[in-house]
């Protein structure tokens, strides 16, 4: 037994609660076993209690031994004078908090919710649960994955909601910096926002009609044409960006930044930059049309783009390829940015309106989309949990990294039902 797992069993009544006593003899019955407090002070708020006939309402400590009550110093706490209750699991020293009622635990919690727990702790498997998730019922994994991906999309939304916050609710540069981080995809992600932070919106827009400059100021900013090159089509970028940094007073970010070693030619940054001017270059009215839009199939005309002819040939400058190919985005990139980008752009923009209906769009959005494939969803795939949709593969995600990983089985709805099961 440890407190974790004790507080568990206490918060969600996984005990026998029929014929409880406190240490004293007194019949005891929990109406509410109270909230969790994870701030200081006692480990469950505002319980209702009935001993004898009496019932009492305040707040609950748990021990696995009840000299942890000394241990922990809760004799000289003030904030421990007036509980409700002290339950431990093993009553170890008697009489440790005073007039304090006590309930000892121990006999009323049945050895297979132990085993269960300890069977979902004690493994080395990558996914605890592989072998009991099944026994849980659809709905309830189901329910589960929603709040999962509401609490992903929570997390990656707060530093949205600081920047449109800063920003006196500037939407079009949000999209502009989160379609450009996503145009990194994970290994220049990083990078890619830094290209669009240096190179302010405005400045772009007013170039949006000449594809040439609109690739000089990006390259230019990615500090990717700082170099000698041999063909006319680099050489007449610099050309371009030379006069348009210095229009601008423009500063790149440093060339180093950029990752193309172990990428497939396809994903190097040069192709995404190219890919992304073209981008800005077809899109007028991108946000407009991102927020009017809630079909994958009409989105993918939106996203649908091709680097310009020189990377027909090429994938980095001066460099031919042996077989042309056109560098379009690709279905697999148009997906990730509508997982990545636009859902939840259209998902925050519905929340900041306050209508729920947008909201529900955006999730409907989701779930049209395939899901993701990577190690991850493979995992669950091969443990008989394949993720249908993206918005089922997001949550997964979700699930995985942050909950099974760390071994927070506990805090999870399936760890519940197996260990209650
Ligand atoms: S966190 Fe949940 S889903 Fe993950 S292994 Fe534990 S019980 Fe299973």
């Amino acid at each position: 037994m440890n407190e974790s797992l004790f507080q568990f069993i206490w918060q969600h009544s996984l005990y026998n609660g029929t014929a409880l006593h406190t240490a004293s003899g007194e019949p005891l019955t929990v109406i509410y076993s109270g909230r969790l407090n994870r701030d200081a002070g006692p480990d469950f708020l505002e319980a209702k209690i009935k001993i004898g006939n009496t019932i009492l309402v305040g707040n609950v400590e748990l021990h696995t031994r009840s000299s942890d009550w000394l241990r922990h110093g809760h004799q000289h706490d003030p904030a421990y004078k007036n509980l409700a209750l002290h339950v431990v699991y093993d009553d170890d020293v008697a009489g440790v908090a005073g007039n304090i009622p006590v309930l000892v635990l121990r006999p009323a919690v049945a050895q297979q919710v132990i085993d269960r727990y300890a069977g979902l702790v004690n493994t080395s498997l990558k996914l605890p649960c592989a072998r009991q998730h099944t026994s849980v019922k659809s709905i309830t994994k189901e329910g589960w994955l929603s709040r999962l991906l509401a609490e992903r999309w929570e997390q990656k939304l707060t530093d949205w909601n600081v920047m449109l916050d800063n920003s006196a609710e500037d939407w079009r540069n949000l999209l502009y910096w989160r379609m450009a981080a996503n145009f990194g995809f994970k290994t220049n992600a990083t990078p890619f926002l830094l290209l669009a932070q240096s190179l302010p919106l405005n400045i772009p827009t007013r170039h949006k009609d000449n594809l040439l400059q609109l690739e000089a100021l990006f390259f230019g900013q990615a500090g990717m044409l700082d170099d000698d090159f041999n063909d006319d089509y680099p050489r007449e970028l610099q050309r371009e960006y030379d006069y348009l940094k210095k229009k601008y007073k423009l500063k790149p970010i440093p060339n180093g930044l950029w990752k193309f070693l172990r990428m497939r030619p396809v994903n190097f940054p040069s192709v995404r930059i190219a890919q992304f001017a073209a981008l800005v270059h077809k899109s007028l009215h991108l946000f407009s049309q991102i927020l009017e839009t809630h079909s994958v199939k009409d989105i993918t005309p939106l996203l649908d783009v091709r680097a310009s002819s020189y990377w027909d040939t090429h994938y980095r400058f001066d460099a031919v390829q042996e077989r042309p190919s056109p560098k379009t985005l690709g279905n697999s990139s148009i997906e990730n940015i509508v997982i990545n980008t636009i859902a939840p752009i259209q998902f925050l923009y519905a929340a900041r309106q306050g209508t729920s209906q947008l909201q529900e769009h955006a999730l409907q959005l989701l779930e049209a989309v395939p899901a993701e494939q990577n190690h991850i969803t493979r995992l669950w795939e091969e443990n008989e949990w394949p993720a249908e949709n993206a918005a089922q593969s997001q949550a997964l995600l979700q699930l995985y990294n942050n909950y099974c990983s760390a071994r927070r089985c506990l805090e999870c709805t399936v760890g519940l039902n197996i260990i209650r099961s």
